[in-house]
């Protein structure tokens, strides 16, 4: 049962679900063979006791054998996919059972409205669905805003936790939250944000222009903090601007978004690379520290520095501040198997390689990157080629020429992905003029050595505070995550600062959301957005993704369950 099963939507215990589901398996296994007939038995009894908190470590542990020995001996799926089901769970849900055997106590969230707590910032996903229902589009546009500053910027490329918790998963499929978002936006035009509240006398230091400081900027503005964001580069964004390519996120759609913000009289102190945290300290009543993870990762094999070995965040950083290089004739090889090795990957073709190639050292089926950005990339023309380990970088008058890799065969299961292991195959050169490593992002740290640190991420509380009225949050705290993820940080620390100072930080723009209709939810299937076309995208940099049409939009907002109103409609 992964984290993100329909059968966990409802936001539930994942103990409780997993002891139920057991319970129909049990009832289904025919008695034939011991293991299913006797072990599901006493498996049931087991996860029966962590539910009634009656269970230790010991009776852990013992779940975890009793279940792996059922899988591995039961005659048919019955058995060994119970097993299954049960291992999976406790692998992803390990805290929870924890709670369960040592604190005698549930830790899951629970909750009417599974979409809005599967998104970090917990926006009020029913209330907006039903004000686009409605045609409402600028108080879809407010309500998102209530929770997440960064509208437009989600609308396109949010990674949707809160579908997978979508209960409309049990019946058909989750309701298209992230594209009705952006219908909202592209409907509604410009919408002002709420009046801030007079000045309050407090300053804010803000280090780093992402959406983790400019979500907290917006927060602290609205109830009348004055915020500075201190900011290294030319243009506010962070990775949203330097990172995410242009055909996934343009400029005007991010601009849309960061104007809204600084309409609220947030300065921007540009091109200033903050060092001194103390100076900062000193002149500010609090300090953010949201600097994002901007370092790369290196490969660390022989080669490495020759020319034309780049990181992706210096292709990618290069092309959004306008520079990008012209890869004409080249051919490029990215290394890596993420969604920032797609936008190498994409982005590598866009600038008119000869041949992109991405490499992976694991299989396709395993690669971290959304399917549909791996199934876009080779729609493109880009050869994704998997179950190879780079050896070395081949060097010829101080420039590349080729990437040495050695065939791997998957090896012993670690964390639900086989380990790739050195196969018997000889090593073979792949020939390059480029190579793009996109193996994962560092925390640049360093400047602020006086702040504790593990792995590169500075050390806080849950919620990113590092001393009074020192904090941080997004990339530099979490390591290298999502957008709403630092969105949701930002508006956390934003309430923190209030609280700090006694002002209440409860949102003000309110919006009077439309009742749920008795209409009854036809079991219509759920509309998907579609991409222009292969041969005509991957010539530009324009937005790829088309939004919904009216019909389609309507549509989708009539599939929502309203989980907010408890069943209870207008009638
Ligand atoms: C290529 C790529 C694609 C991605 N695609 C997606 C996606 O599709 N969906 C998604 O949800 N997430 C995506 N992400 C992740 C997302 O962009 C980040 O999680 C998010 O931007 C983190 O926000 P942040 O505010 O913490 O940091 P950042 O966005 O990195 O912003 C940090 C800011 O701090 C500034 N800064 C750094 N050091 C200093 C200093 N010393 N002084 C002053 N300023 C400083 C930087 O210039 C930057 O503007 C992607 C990331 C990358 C790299
Ligand atoms: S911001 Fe992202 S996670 Fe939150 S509701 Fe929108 S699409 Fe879902
Ligand atoms: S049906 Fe609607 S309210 Fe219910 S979880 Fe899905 S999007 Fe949210």
């Amino acid at each position: 049962m992964s984290k993100y099963s329909p059968l966990y939507t409802s936001g539930g215990c994942p103990v409780d679900i997993a002891t139920a589901m057991l319970r129909v398996y049990r009832a289904n296994s025919c008695g034939k063979c011991t293991p299913c007939r006797v072990g599901l038995d006493k498996l049931f009894g087991l996860m029966e006791k962590v539910v009634a908190f009656k269970a230790s470590t010991n009776d852990l542990a013992l779940i975890r054998s009793l279940a792996t020995s059922i899988y591995d001996s039961a005659d048919c799926a019955i058995g060994y996919e119970a097993a299954k089901m049960v291992l999976d769970g406790l692998a992803a849900h390990e805290a929870d059972y924890l709670a369960h055997v040592e604190k005698h106590s549930c830790t899951a969230e629970f909750g009417a409205v599974p979409c809005q707590l599967g998104c970090p910032a917990r926006v009020d996903i029913p209330g907006y669905i039903a004000c686009v229902g409605a045609k409402r589009f600028a108080d879809a546009v407010r309500v998102i805003r209530k929770d997440n500053p960064f509208p437009a910027v989600c609308g396109l490329i949010c990674e949707h936790p809160c579908e997978m918790r979508c209960r409309r998963l049990v019946v058909d499929d989750a309701i298209n939250i992230r594209a009705l978002k952006r219908y909202a936006v592209e409907q509604a035009g410009e919408v002002q944000v709420p009046k801030p509240l007079a000045p309050n006398g407090k300053k804010v230091a803000v280090i780093g222009g992402g959406p983790a400081g400019l979500s907290a900027a917006y927060y602290l503005a609205l109830k009348g903090f004055k915020v500075t964001i201190f900011e290294r580069r030319q243009r506010l964004g962070g990775m949203l601007r330097y990172g995410i390519p242009a055909y996934r996120l343009p400029d005007e759609w991010l601009d849309k978004d960061i104007n809204a913000i600084l309409s609220l009289g947030v300065e921007v102190k540009y091109n200033t690379n903050i060092t001194d945290l103390d100076a900062l300290r000193s002149d500010y009543d609090v300090v953010y520290l949201t600097i994002g993870a901007h370092g790369a990762k290196s490969l660390r094999v022989e080669g490495e520095t020759a020319k034309g070995v780049l990181s992706a965040v210096e292709l990618l950083g290069a092309v959004g501040e306008g520079k990008a290089p012209d890869f004409s004739g080249k051919r490029v090889v990215i290394v890596g198997g993420g969604n920032v090795a797609m936008d190498a990957t994409r982005t590598s073709m866009r600038l008119k390689a000869k041949s992109v190639t991405c490499v992976y050292r694991r299989r396709i089926a395993d690669m971290t990157a959304l399917p549909e950005e791996i199934i876009g990339a080779q729609a493109e023309g880009c050869e994704i080629l998997p179950m190879m380990a780079p050896v070395k970088v081949e060097v010829k008058n101080d420039s590349v020429v080729g990437l040495v890799v050695k065939p791997q065969i998957p090896g012993a299961m670690k964390d639900g992905r086989p380990s790739p292991c050195d196969s018997t195959k000889p090593e073979t050169t792949i020939p390059a003029d480029i190579i793009v490593v996109a193996i994962g992002q560092d925390i640049e740290s360093k400047p602020f050595s006086g702040l504790e640190t593990k792995r590169g991420a500075f050390v806080a509380d849950k919620d990113g505070k590092i001393a009074d009225h020192l904090y941080t949050g997004g990339d530099c705290f979490t390591g290298p995550s999502t957008v709403i993820r630092a969105i949701a940080s930002g508006k956390r620390v934003a309430e923190l600062i209030g609280k700090d100072f006694g002002v209440d930080m409860t949102y003000s723009d309110k919006v009077e959301v439309p009742p749920p209709s008795i209409a009854p939810r036809l079991d219509w299937g759920r509309v998907e957005t579609s991409e222009r076309s292969a041969s005509e995208r991957k010539g530009d940099f324009e937005l790829m993704e088309n939004g919904l049409s009216e019909e389609e939009a309507l549509q989708e907002c009539s599939r929502c369950l309203r989980c907010d109103t408890n069943g209870k409609a207008d009638c």
